[in-house]
């Protein structure tokens, strides 16, 4: 809320100095006689329409009115729009009168369109370094990007200058060149503004690097294991991502839970998505990984401490090896079994060979929220290891494991409760 308070204050801020400079430029244009401060004054006009339509942006987007569940947030593409066709009208006006008319007005009244002219480059200067500090302030790229612009204004009133002195001391020539710049200004203004307008009303695609960022931050929870499309449209200055993950579970409840906790992540980490949808299925899985901690040729026991992991994969009721890898948890102080747990979830694994129960609840806890199922092995020789584990490949849940473990010692009880006793 503080956010917006902030923005809607710095827009007012904007279309005030807009509305003032307006004015300004074009009242001392008239008095004075000078076409290129003018045109200067309809290019601030352009400004004008441009900062109320941020303005009503903000405004619009807090908005909730029956009857437009998608928000109203286009309204300010229209007036965007709208402002574009005038900005190109005010463009044509001046072309019309200063460019292509045989009168040769001569600037009188220097003073007045001197003060004017030095007043706008001072005021231009001053509240383009305002809205950089805020941009920087808020993190925000269209402040940052409004205050180039700004700046760019300040340098197209030193044009100006040059016009009005070249006019007045004799080369009308001078500020009629200055006009041309100012005017090409002003169209560029008004193209941006229609182009950027026409794109979000056309729903547009927003750009490809926010959207390989956003499947970044998908792609980051742990039980995402695939991002297959995302797309993304704006809407007033308001973004709206639609996304197909595929995720490590099969319960629908988990399921649900990992989407809200993507969701909340992508709104956290990018600023102006206003809602995220996200479709999820669960990985279609042909063939079972199984991860077995060996020391050479042998079943290792001690599962976290073992030098190596083997990744062995059931196909068609065989089991082949797939690779060995190096234990990375073995060096660990604290956490090995976590860790290794988090791992060898990442590679895909469906089940891993541990050699006794206690593992501790953390473990089972996490070989849970991974979905990977257990087996008891005991440290054998490794070839009659994988040919047991082929005729028998089935794989426990660890809750269940662990429930039946825990209901054995505590005889129906709890082991807190046992330990309480
Ligand atoms: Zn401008």
């Amino acid at each position: 809320m503080e956010i917006v308070k902030e923005k809607k204050r710095i827009a007012l801020c904007s279309i005030l100095v807009n509305l003032f400079l307006s004015v300004l430029k074009i009242v001392a244009g008239a008095l004075s006689g000078s076409a290129a401060l003018l045109a200067d004054g309809i290019h601030s006009l352009a400004d004008l329409a441009a900062s109320l339509s941020v303005y009503a942006g903000i405004v619009i987007s807090n908005m909730k009115v029956k009857g437009f569940p998608y928000g109203l947030y286009k309204v300010e593409n229209i007036i965007s729009l709208v402002s574009a066709f005038a900005i190109f009208f005010a463009g044509y006006e001046i072309v019309k009168e200063t460019l292509f008319s045989e009168k040769v007005i001569r600037v009188k009244n220097l003073p007045v369109a001197l003060g004017a002219v030095i007043l706008t480059i001072l005021i231009t200067y001053l509240f383009s370094r305002y809205e950089r500090k805020k941009g920087e302030e808020l993190n925000s790229p269209s402040l940052i990007a409004d205050s180039e612009h700004v700046k760019t204004d300040m340098l197209s009133s030193i044009v100006v200058l040059a016009g009005i002195l070249g006019n007045y001391f004799g080369f009308p020539v001078v500020e009629k060149v200055a006009v041309v710049v100012i005017v090409l200004l002003v169209f560029h203004a008004g193209y941006e503004i229609m182009v950027e307008a026409l794109k979000v009303l056309l729903d547009a695609s927003i750009d490809k690097e926010t959207l390989d960022d956003i499947k970044e931050t998908i792609l980051s929870h742990p039980l995402v294991s695939e991002v297959k499309s995302i797309t993304g449209r704006s809407s007033g200055s308001y973004k709206f991502i639609e996304a197909e993950v595929s995720v490590l579970t099969n319960d629908l409840e988990k399921a649900h839970n990992i989407v809200h906790e993507v969701e909340a992540k992508v709104k956290r980490e990018h600023p102006f998505i206003e809602k995220i949808i996200i479709h999820f299925e669960p990985v279609e899985k042909k063939e079972r990984l199984f991860a077995v901690p060996v020391d050479g040729d042998k079943v290792c026991g001690r599962f976290a401490e073992c030098p190596e992991i083997l990744i062995l994969k059931n196909e068609s009721g065989k089991l082949k090896e797939v690779k060995r890898i190096k234990n990375p948890a073995v060096n660990l102080k604290f956490g090995k079994c976590i860790e290794l747990v988090e791992f060898l979830a990442k590679e895909g694994v469906d089940c891993i060979a541990v050699n006794n129960l206690p593992l501790g609840k953390g473990v089972i806890y996490a070989l849970s929220a991974y979905n990977i199922g257990m087996k008891l092995i005991t440290e054998e020789e490794l070839n009659r290891f994988i040919g047991e584990l082929s005729k028998n490949p089935y794989c426990e849940p660890p809750l269940a494991v662990w429930s039946f473990y825990t209901c054995d010692i505590a005889q129906g009880g709890s082991v807190e409760n046992t330990r309480a006793n």
